[in-house]
Parts: structure tokens; sequence; C-alpha cells
């Protein structure tokens, strides 16, 4: 019978330790520690945008996981802050975003977030706002009010792979101000649509005043920490297991994933 996913990424994980130990222990776990950047999309109990959803009970134990273990949770401008300062990053840091901005944020999420006093970061297409199933402008300054950083997820929701410097221009500098009328808040941080990015994101990004990008994850074994191409965990669905959420939240899993990449090459 061939291994579940899971039993793999724990046979990985072990490995991974053994082979530290091995090669020098602590220097060598320094080299492969990444910030727990987590990705959430929906949080409802129907499951209605089926894989990118999770039910509320599974986020609350999620949620209490990161405060009984101690995490330092931060939001997505103060990580980029972080990584700007040139100071070592703390072993505990998560980090916990939300992609696109749907209405379930609002109903669902934001009271656990409140209950774990989480300082969550909540990706918005700002074209999309107050459309069926997204957030409303009124919703979103509540949120922003209560320490939710509302940030930017493009105005249209493009692949940016198939954008121009131009059309990449507009959706990083339309998107950043309509949200700042909205929450009073300045906007520093983007994450890109599907994931895709380009050469001229960064630039764009930097000059439009954004000191952060977030990506999925890419498939390429850098794990460099570059604040404008920023690798995120993609939370899913299912029961929720402590171990499986474990290694993701490990500091570990970024190195884990990258070096797969490597390996199928
Ligand atoms: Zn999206």
């Amino acid at each position: 019978m061939a291994l579940s996913n899971k039993k793999k990424i724990l046979i990985t994980v072990i490995l991974a330790a053994a082979a530290a130990l091995y090669l020098g222990g602590r220097s060598f776990l320094e080299t492969c520690y990444y910030p727990s950047i987590l990705m959430y999309h929906s949080v409802d109990d129907h499951g209605a945008k089926l894989k990118l959803s999770i039910p509320v009970k599974e986020f609350r134990a999620q949620m209490k996981y990161l405060r009984d273990r101690k995490y330092e949770i931060i939001s997505s401008v103060q990580l980029a802050d972080m990584i700007k300062s040139g100071k070592k990053i703390p072993r505990n840091i998560a980090v916990v975003t939300f992609d696109d901005g749907y209405l379930d944020n609002y109903i669902n999420a934001f009271p656990v977030l409140k209950e774990y006093k989480v300082p969550a970061t909540i990706f918005v297409i700002s074209g999309s706002i107050g459309k069926p199933d997204f957030l409303t402008a009124a919703q979103m300054k509540e949120m922003s009010d209560a320490g939710i950083d509302i940030e930017s997820h493009s105005v249209t929701h493009p692949f940016i792979e198939g954008t121009t410097e131009e059309g990449f221009k507009r959706e990083a500098v339309g998107s950043k101000k309509a949200i700042e009328a909205i929450t009073g808040k300045p906007v520093y941080t983007f994450c890109f649509p599907y994931g895709g990015f380009n050469d001229f994101t960064r630039g764009i990004l930097r000059d439009a005043g954004y000191k952060a990008g977030f990506v999925t994850m890419p498939r390429d074994n850098s794990i460099a920490l570059d604040p404008y191409r920023l690798r995120r965990i993609k939370i899913a669905s299912g029961p929720f297991s402590s171990l499986d959420f474990r290694i993701k939240t490990s500091g570990y899993y970024i190195w884990l994933k990258a070096h797969r990449w490597k390996k199928k090459k």
C-alpha cells in the first residue's frame, strides 16, 4: 500500500531532523528555518468553496493551537518590518493570512480571531468589495479598527505573469488607494493572485509604497527570505490533525517543500 502524504511528510521530517543533527545540528537548522505564513481562503461549515474552505471548528482549533504553543502571531506588515530591520527572526513566528476577502471571513473567522487575539491579514480584491459573497466596506473598516490588517490582493485578480508592467502598476496602485480610502490606514503588503509574479513586480511594488509581497509555493528550491516573494503554507480542509498542523507550523515546512521540488527536477 502506498504511504499517505502525511506519513511521507512525517518520514521526511524525521530524516531531515536526523540529517540536521548529523550535519551540525543548530547551525543547519538555522539555515532551514522559514517563518510559518499560513494561507487561508474561506472559513465556512458548508464547504462552499470546496478545497479552499475550512470549517469553523477546525479554524478555531488551529488558532487555539498557535496560542497554546506560544507562537508569536504577527501581521503581514509586522513581518515585513521585522525582515527589513535585519534582526534575527524569532523561531516561533506565525502569520495568519486570508486571500480574496470573502464575506465568511467577517461572519465566521473574525469572531475566532477576536477570541484568540490574532492580528490576521486579509488580502482583498478591491474590485470585488461589496459584491455578493465578498466583504463590504463597512465590514472591512470594522475589522481594520479591531486590529486586522486589510491589505491588497489587486483590483481584478489577474494572473500577473500575463499582465504588462502598466497593467500590474494599475492593479498595485489602484487597489492600494481604494483600500486605504476605506480603512484610513496605509496598505503595505500585496498578495499575488494565483501566486504568479514577474521580474517587474518587485520594483513596481516598492515604488508604490509596498513593503512586501506574498506568493504561494513557487516550484523552486530557494528558501531565502525575500520580502517581495514571501512563501506561504496552504491550510487545506480536512479534519484538524495536530500532527499535520504541527509539521506545517514547524518553521521547516517551506524547506521541506523546496527540497521536494529540487528532488523532482
Ligand atoms: Zn486570490
